[in-house]
């Protein structure tokens, strides 16, 4: 039976994929509330993410290009290290052309200042953003939902969308509806917690690490990732495969861990002349975190009335820069697919519901599967120390770097080309040598 209240999107998390997707459904003007478990959006810690061309796009078409591009760092080119000497292996100039084929560069922010953007900029936020509502239950019925929060509350709406993150309560949910409904489990390949690794930001001042660059160690069995930014600071990440990898969960660290864990990475020479423990030594402690990298990406992507995006759903290592961009590119799909169901039927019933997530997978899948199995392969690759990788590092890795064979032509073609806007926000936007694949309405 088809509902006579307005379709009402419930969104889970205020993370950046939560609070794209509403920006996404009110220009679509479908009606939305976002549920957020933490006090405030606002958070002052975060590590470096890199915003693709296509992802610039996204935020070029919200209008939101500006402030993203002001709270960025420029990014000049990437170089692979050696993790034992320091010495440059190989220098992708990629960004540089990307930004000459696309027409937009490579952003590196800091989660923090992204969040912050997106949120004071979202209209209504104040109506729009509930804070301290988590989310423990989900019940579903045939026109609509009921999410129960942790306060007791009650909150109605037509769907729900997960987008809360890795440890995503959404996901749990689904999975016991699913099984109460099929008999069977739903997404039985859990998001696995391959990887770990600290977060944090260093002065400059005394280790004077080239600016604008992202270093990438290899061959140490662990990853470190940095850039020098303008300001002065040096942003780090860290990746180091698990012995006994186990199933995502929430962990509880003490200092003493993180500690521990930088301890017994401080001898990788991060670039010429600078350590680890270097870098550590420079580090606000206020400013490090120690997390598990997980790598997952679940069958069913939605059952009933509810759908997952971002980290939710598909989950790589930070290594190959990609997990926002994907989880950005989820919603904005999942916004189109909805857009256009509402607009032929504005009370949909449960199947044609499904049917429009059953898209925003099929549409999705192929996509992500092929760039998490290629990230998949990056990290193994990069924190490899056999012998066959010391060999294929120093000898044919300089020769072969696809980010640098015919200037990112590969990227460009297979992925940045591809990219995805919300069809129906007219937008002309920026174009480099190489068209855009996707186009929506054009500006009248
Ligand atoms: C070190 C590091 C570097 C990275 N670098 C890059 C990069 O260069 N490029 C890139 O594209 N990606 C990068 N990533 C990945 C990127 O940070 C994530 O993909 C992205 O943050 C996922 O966004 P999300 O909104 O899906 O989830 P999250 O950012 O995890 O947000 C989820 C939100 O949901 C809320 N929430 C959770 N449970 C509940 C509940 N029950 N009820 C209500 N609210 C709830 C949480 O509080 C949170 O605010 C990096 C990640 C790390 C760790």
């Amino acid at each position: 039976m088809a509902d006579k209240t307005p379709f009402r999107v419930i969104i889970v998390g205020a993370g950046p994929v939560g609070l794209y997707l509403g920006y996404a459904l009110g220009l679509a003007n479908i009606d939305y509330v976002i549920l957020e478990r933490k006090e405030s959006v606002l958070v002052n810690y975060g590590s470096i993410i890199y915003l693709w061309p296509q992802t610039a796009r996204l935020f070029d078409q919200l209008q939101l290009l500006e402030p993203v591009q002001q709270a960025a760092a420029r990014m000049r080119n990437k170089k692979r290290t050696d993790g034992f000497t320091g010495n440059v292996l190989t220098t992708a100039r990629f960004p540089e052309f990307m930004e000459r084929r696309h027409g937009y560069p490579f952003l590196p922010i800091v989660r923090c200042d992204l969040l912050r953007i997106l949120y004071n900029n979202l209209p209504d936020k104040e109506t729009r953003i509930k804070t301290s509502s988590e989310v423990v239950a989900i019940e579903t019925h045939s026109t609509g939902v009921q999410v129960h929060l942790k306060s007791g509350a009650v909150e109605n709406g037509s769907i729900v969308i997960g987008a809360d993150g890795v440890h995503s309560k959404i996901r749990s949910e689904l999975k016991l509806l699913y099984k109460a409904a099929k008999g069977i489990d739903a997404n039985a390949a859990p998001m696995m917690a391959n990887f770990n690794g600290v977060i944090g930001r260093a002065s400059n001042k005394d280790l004077r690490i080239e600016e604008n660059v992202l270093f990438e160690t290899r061959g140490t069995g662990t990853v470190i990732q940095c850039t020098a930014t303008k300001k002065g600071e040096v942003h780090f990440a860290t990746i180091t495969p698990v012995p006994d990898p186990k199933p995502a969960a929430r962990q509880r660290v003490t200092m003493q861990d993180v500690e521990d864990h930088a301890a017994s990475i401080g001898h990788v020479v991060v670039c010429r002349g600078v350590t680890f423990k270097d870098l550590w030594d420079n580090t606000g402690k206020n400013t490090v975190w120690k997390l598990n990298q997980e790598e997952g990406l679940l069958t069913h992507w939605h059952h009933d009335r509810i759908a997952l995006v971002g980290d939710a759903v598909h989950k790589s290592t930070s290594q190959n820069g990609l997990g926002l961009n994907l989880g950005l590119h989820s919603a904005a799909s999942l916004a189109n697919e909805l857009q256009s169901l509402l607009q032929r039927n504005p009370s949909p019933v449960t199947s044609a519901v499904d049917q429009a997530f059953s898209r925003y997978q099929h549409t999705r899948e192929d996509e992500v599967q092929f760039i998490l199995n290629m990230g998949r392969g990056m990290v193994r690759d990069s924190a490899s120390k056999t012998w066959g990788t010391w060999l294929w590092t120093r000898l044919m890795l300089p020769w072969l770097d696809i980010e640098s064979f015919g200037y990112g032509i590969i990227t460009s073609l297979m992925m940045i080309r591809l990219g995805l806007v919300l069809l129906y926000v007219p937008f002309i936007g920026k174009q480099g040598s190489m068209a855009w694949k996707n186009k929506p309405l054009s500006a009248p």
